[in-house]
């Protein structure tokens, strides 16, 4: 049996840890960081979505991968989201399926998953390293050369890197596997932040903020072009926009530069109502109480603080103005406006978060260059790639942890 070294103890290395060694491997785990799987922990918000459940078939699974899901065919038909969920379950951990498909741990702890990894680990006797980051990996003909921050270095005929993206760095993933890939004689497909939040100047954004709207379409348009149109949730914060639908819209559109100030969002409040269905929705519950105070047009239709946003551009800011009006003194030019706000209101971008702060990385190692069936390279025999750190990256809802398991496992039983 061969000894194997997995670089990074997340996700992806520590499925393919435990799969390697069971099949009697040597292991050799390293990682950079004083734990494993910190990403694991925080993923979730500390509940762990370890996958989704909601799909009848791979097609519709992969449908939530802007980029990787063609290459995720034969690994998801090997080790898709139900081998997932019994993987974890023959193991005694405990999953539920939430209504909207997600899979977390039925404890709600995402430490129960994190867990049930190490103590396989150990089982498997796989040798972990902690606090040791690897600084560079160089191909002789027989074998590969770790070279480690503490001065030391290694050697096995075989290593699986897991290094993950660039995304939460504080995490251990910063992008250090790019630079031994590009050596090694790989393609990067340029890393780029997704599942990010939107910053937005105007000051009514931020005064709704801790707002959530359940279901909006939003679109992102560069001048009057759409360029994505998605729907979800909504949240507004102190700075901008986050939420399920902007992650969406910033994983469709990831690489825009929205600091040219041409990205605009327009956000549908009623996607459920063509614009007439909604005209006479609104009349129809203004007709049942016509004394209804105009500051008060909307009530029971959005939340309190988004009709008086509304009420606010469509009397020119004067609330006092809105609050003397009722329904039935409503122009045609002001019910037009209103309806212009509720299915098309317009924000100007000014940028995404931070570096570092997006939930995952978009692009990374070139697919073309790796072997499904093995996610063995086809540049390099006997290296391996598997996770984040590769050109994948999927919606919210357990999509990305499902691509590290899946590629994770496959490594781990093929090397
Ligand atoms: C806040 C947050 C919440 C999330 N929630 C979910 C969720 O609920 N469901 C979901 O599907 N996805 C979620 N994700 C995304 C998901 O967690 C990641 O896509 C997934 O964990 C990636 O796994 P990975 O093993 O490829 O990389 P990582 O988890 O990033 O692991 C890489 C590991 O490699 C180590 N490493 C890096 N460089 C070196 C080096 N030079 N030497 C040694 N070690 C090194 C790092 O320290 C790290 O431990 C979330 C992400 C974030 C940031």
């Amino acid at each position: 049996m061969s000894r194997i070294i997995i670089i990074g103890g997340g996700a992806a290395g520590l499925m393919a840890a435990v799969n390697a060694a069971e099949k009697g491997h040597k292991v050799v785990l390293l990682e950079r960081g004083p734990k494993l799987g910190r990403k694991v922990l925080i993923s979730g918000g500390g509940r762990c979505n370890v996958t989704n459940n909601r799909h009848s078939s791979i097609r519709e699974f992969l449908a939530n991968y802007p980029r990787g899901s063609k290459f995720l065919i034969g690994p998801f038909n090997k080790f898709g989201h139900q081998d997932l969920i019994n993987w974890f379950e023959k193991r005694n951990l405990k999953l539920k399926t939430e209504s909207d498909g997600r899979v977390f741990p039925f404890n709600n702890e995402s430490s129960s998953v994190l867990n049930l990894l190490e103590l396989e680990a150990k089982k498997y006797d796989v040798k972990i390293f902690l606090n040791t980051r690897v600084t560079s990996l160089e191909k002789s003909d027989d074998f590969f050369l770790v070279r480690l921050n503490n001065g030391n270095s290694l050697q096995a005929e075989k290593v699986i890197i897991a290094c993950g993206g660039m995304s939460y760095s504080q995490t251990g993933s910063s992008g250090d596997a790019y630079a031994w890939a590009k050596n090694l004689g790989h393609k990067i497909i340029r890393p780029k932040p997704s599942l990010t939040g939107l910053l937005i100047r105007e000051q009514w954004v931020k005064d709704l903020k801790g707002l959530t709207i359940p279901r909006v379409e939003l679109k992102l348009c560069q001048s009057s072009k759409t360029i994505v149109k998605e729907a979800g949730s909504l949240l507004f914060t102190h700075w901008g926009i986050s939420g399920p639908g902007v992650f969406k819209i910033t994983s469709l559109a990831a690489g825009t530069n929205y600091e040219d100030f041409e990205y605009k969002l327009l956000i549908n409040f009623f996607p459920q109502y063509t614009n007439i269905e909604l005209q006479s929705v609104i009349r129809k519950h203004w007709s049942s109480n016509p004394k209804r105070k105009a500051d008060n047009l909307l009530k029971g239709l959005i939340p309190q603080r988004l009709e008086l946003m509304i009420a606010d551009k469509v009397f020119q800011n004067s609330s006092s103005k809105a609050a003397k009006k009722t329904v039935s003194e409503i122009n045609n030019k002001e019910f037009s406006h209103i309806i212009e706000l509720l299915t098309s209101l317009e924000i100007q971008i000014s940028g995404i978060r931070p570096s570092g702060e997006e939930i995952v990385t978009a692009g990374g190692v070139c697919l073309n260059e790796i072997n499904s069936q093995t996610m063995e390279s086809k540049i390099v025999k006997g290296l391996y790639w598997t996770g984040e750190v590769m050109d994948i990256d999927g919606f919210t809802g357990g999509y990305n942890l499902q691509a590290a398991w899946t590629t994770g496992w496959i490594a781990g039983n093929s090397v």
